[in-house]
């Protein structure tokens, strides 16, 4: 029977935050084999690393059985290891000392420690340095020693938490374009390469399988093979191609029926979370479409066109798709005739047309409502978001409290005084400001 190197089934990771319990991962099947570079790719908060986590035994699921050589992992695994965005390099020890660290936690014997340490530094690229201290040494050095450190314990399976994301542009592409030398050149006795991303190019670029994920709950939602040789050619049509496949399934079709608005506090059904994305941010993303012919564009060349990440454009998007001023398909978004409208109006219009389209989401309606009842318009911040964590955690109820001060503010559909926290009602109509 052909044996996976590493396998969940049925992994389900549940969370508590305050009274509320939610599946961080529900139900994941996962398997890994020898020789394959496998990328997770999903919204932040869908579970990724926490299910790295689990894959390398950091932590036990809830409920569900990792298996690694067909084996239940039980505790820590021994043959894998993680490298994390930021590593915790000891800026006290040199970067041979660094990387000598990881064999004597395990037991290596001192003279041993030290000629497999030299290898590994060698092997990334590092001689030379070894005496340095990691202050001496730029970002991208840093997170060599860090590879070098992962690495130089021969893990079988390597898990990489987002390695490069805390890179400049040329560092982190100079460190990929050196893992893959090193996994693909079979220099490394690494069987199977786990990593989480952001960037859907860096995920083409280098996985052999993308898994897609969706959180609430956190799941794989799909899978896409990559089969385009090394070395890959970022501007490539085929490589395009697959990047803009990627974006279509991270950015989901636009329902037919009408888009899911939530309720209000103290209402049955649940509270929709509101993107956590300024103003600024969709109006740049509705007058850039605007300015394309057609009012249509890929994802992943608004992605560069704005310079964002993809994380971060997919947010904007389901923001602007809340507000019916775009509608996604097949990896495109396209402006709505109100999209449009908005596009061209000038400032004041702006705000009338984004007033209109939040008042219809139960949150908004809700808080204007309790504007209204209160004394002199007023109410104090605190209270909506008390009434916001009956559903959210206490920071996402901070974060969602932002939104929508930052929108409601935006509409002038009314003001906040961050200094007393207070909300309330704009007395003076926004047309006559
Ligand atoms: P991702 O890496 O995809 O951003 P995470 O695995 O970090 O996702 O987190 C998934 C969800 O679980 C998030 O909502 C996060 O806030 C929550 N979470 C992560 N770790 C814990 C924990 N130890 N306790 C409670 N909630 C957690």
């Amino acid at each position: 029977m052909a044996e996976h190197l590493l396998e969940l089934r049925k992994v389900s990771q549940v969370y508590r935050s305050g009274e509320r319990e939610f599946f961080a991962l529900k139900d994941v099947d996962l398997a890994l084999d020898e020789g394959e570079f496998v990328v997770l790719l999903g919204p932040s908060g869908c579970g990724k690393s926490t299910l790295l986590r689990i894959a390398t035994g950091l932590q036990r699921p809830t409920s569900g059985e990792v298996l690694y050589r067909g084996e239940p992992l039980r505790g820590v695994n021994p043959k894998a290891t993680i490298v994390f965005q930021t590593f915790a390099l000891f800026p006290w020890l040199t970067v041979l000392e660094n990387v000598e660290v990881a064999l004597a936690a395990r037991g290596v014997a001192p003279e041993e420690r030290r000629r497999r340490a030299l290898e590994m530094l060698d092997r990334v690229g590092l001689d030379g340095f070894e005496e340095a201290y990691p202050r001496e040494l730029s970002g991208g050095m840093r997170q060599k020693v860090g590879f070098a450190r992962a690495m130089v314990v021969e893990p079988e399976l390597l898990c990489l938490d987002e390695p490069f994301s805390a890179l400049d542009v040329l560092s982190a592409a100079a460190l990929r374009g050196e893992l893959l030398e090193l996994w693909l050149g079979g220099k490394i006795p690494t069987k199977a390469i786990l990593m989480v991303t952001h960037n859907i190019e860096e995920a083409v670029l280098l996985g052999d399988r993308l898994l897609i994920m969706e959180k609430d709950p956190g799941r794989i939602v799909a899978e896409i093979r990559v089969a385009i040789p090394h070395p890959r050619q970022p501007q490539a049509p085929d490589f395009r191609a697959m990047v803009d496949e990627v974006y279509a399934l991270l950015a989901g079709e636009t329902q037919p029926e009408p888009v899911e608005l939530g309720s209000a506090p103290g209402e049955p059904g649940r509270i929709r979370a509101l993107p956590n994305v300024p103003v600024v941010s969709m109006a740049g993303l509705l007058e850039a479409l605007a300015a394309t012919p057609g009012g249509r564009q890929d994802l992943y060349k608004l992605a560069s066109e704005l310079q964002v990440d993809s994380d971060q454009l997919l947010r904007i998007v389901e923001a602007l798709e809340l507000l019916g001023f775009v509608t996604v398909a097949k990896g495109d978004v396209a402006l709505t005739p109100l999209g449009e409208t908005f596009a061209e109006a000038g400032i004041l219009a702006r705000k009338e047309i984004f007033a209109s389209r939040i008042r219809r989401i139960p949150i908004f309606r809700w808080l204007l409502e309790l504007l209204e009842a209160a004394e002199g318009g007023k109410l104090r911040g605190e209270v909506v978001q008390r009434a916001l964590e009956l559903q959210f955690p206490p920071a996402e109820a901070e974060k969602q409290f932002g939104v929508i001060v930052n929108w409601g503010r935006y509409a002038e559909l009314f003001a906040y005084d961050d200094t007393s926290d207070v909300l309330y009602l704009e007395t003076v109509p926004a047309q006559s400001k």
